[in-house]
């Protein structure tokens, strides 16, 4: 893979929902050298431009990668110290029981649950924080209340070429429109936007307001998709080493059959192993992209990943180097 240190950075970086800072100065950076324009929107999307040669077939194509990953947010301090949470975001209390949280500070706490885990039934106001605080005094020196905490999950490796991080969703997408733009040396034919969104987790926010002020011809969702290839409680044919996925319809969106047969075309081309990705639970910013101006004929980019939203995602080298190449093969088509 090209570069595979920045996307173990990406991961590893804060970047709760409505919190993204961290994640888009890193972008800032590294498209920097390619970009033909950057700006910041007043929500905190990062907007790349990387511009066409002039051609009567020129389109506005609009790629949108959340940079936001799931977390919490203080909402009360006890007096015995301990931090009780709301969600940013879709969390499983299963997955972060007995798991560390940190703070943009440093701060790092365990959660633990008031009562057994099992009678939690995935309510958040049933968990707490212990960050080792004495009492709510101890606390408030290190934590206030509204203050956002993510989960904590190192980059390793697994076998034949899968890795296992926190947030890979969607720092993967971020991942990708960077390697996709360094990748854009200005010949095609369309004028391309890599958006970094904000606050996708929260429904989908960044993204609207990022489309009405671009008015693409098309948009296109990166991010990852829940995988079934391992025993989950969801049912669908997405497999994780099996190739990009090219996004068919979600329960937000039904993704234009011309984007699609597009998309397909170019993993033919450039011979890119593909799957057709349909789901029957969430959704992507492709939705608001859809929903924008009068309309926006979208689709999506995506890989499947096994144990989305928890601190182990896991998802395969393979075929993000695949989606990579499919985002700039999608740049370059002349419509
Ligand atoms: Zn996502």
């Amino acid at each position: 893979m090209r570069n595979e240190a920045l996307l173990e950075e990406l991961t590893q970086v804060f970047g709760v929902a409505g919190f993204e800072g961290e994640v888009r100065e890193i972008i800032r950076r590294e498209a920097g050298p390619y970009a033909d324009e950057i700006r910041e929107d007043a929500m905190g999307n990062l907007i790349v431009l990387k511009k066409g040669k002039d051609s009567p077939r020129k389109k506005r194509i609009m790629f949108a990668a959340h940079m936001d990953e799931i977390g919490f947010m203080v909402k009360k301090i006890l007096p015995d110290g301990t931090l009780l949470l709301c969600n940013l975001g879709w969390n499983w209390t299963g997955s972060v029981y007995n798991s560390r949280v940190r703070f943009r500070n440093g701060t790092v706490g365990v959660v633990g649950c008031r009562g057994p885990i099992e009678e939690a039934k995935n309510q958040v106001g049933k968990l707490f924080v212990d960050i080792g605080a004495k009492d709510a005094a101890d606390a408030e020196k290190y934590v206030r209340i509204g203050e956002p905490c993510g989960y904590m999950g190192p980059y390793v490796h697994l076998q034949n070429d899968l890795v296992c991080a926190k947030s890979l969703d969607n720092r993967i997408g971020c991942y990708q429109l960077l390697e996709a733009l360094r990748d854009n040396d200005g010949s095609g034919p369309n004028d391309v936007y890599y958006v970094f969104t904000v606050q996708e987790e929260l429904g989908c926010r960044g993204a609207r307001p990022a489309a009405e002020a671009i008015r693409p011809d098309f948009g296109v969702a990166v991010d990852i998709t829940p995988a079934h290839d391992y025993p989950c409680d969801l049912e669908g044919s997405n497999e994780v080493g099996k190739g990009v996925e090219i996004k068919v319809c979600d329960p937000s969106v039904v993704c234009d059959e011309q984007v699609v047969r597009v998309m397909e075309e170019c993993c033919k081309r450039e011979q890119l192993p593909y799957q057709l990705e349909v789901i029957d639970q969430g959704g992507t910013d492709a939705s608001s992209m859809n929903l924008s101006h009068y309309g926006v004929r979208v689709g999506g980019i995506a890989v499947a990943t096994r144990y989305p939203h928890c601190q182990s995602c896991v998802a395969s080298l393979q075929d993000i180097e695949a989606g990579a190449k499919l985002c700039a093969a999608f740049a370059a088509w002349e419509f």
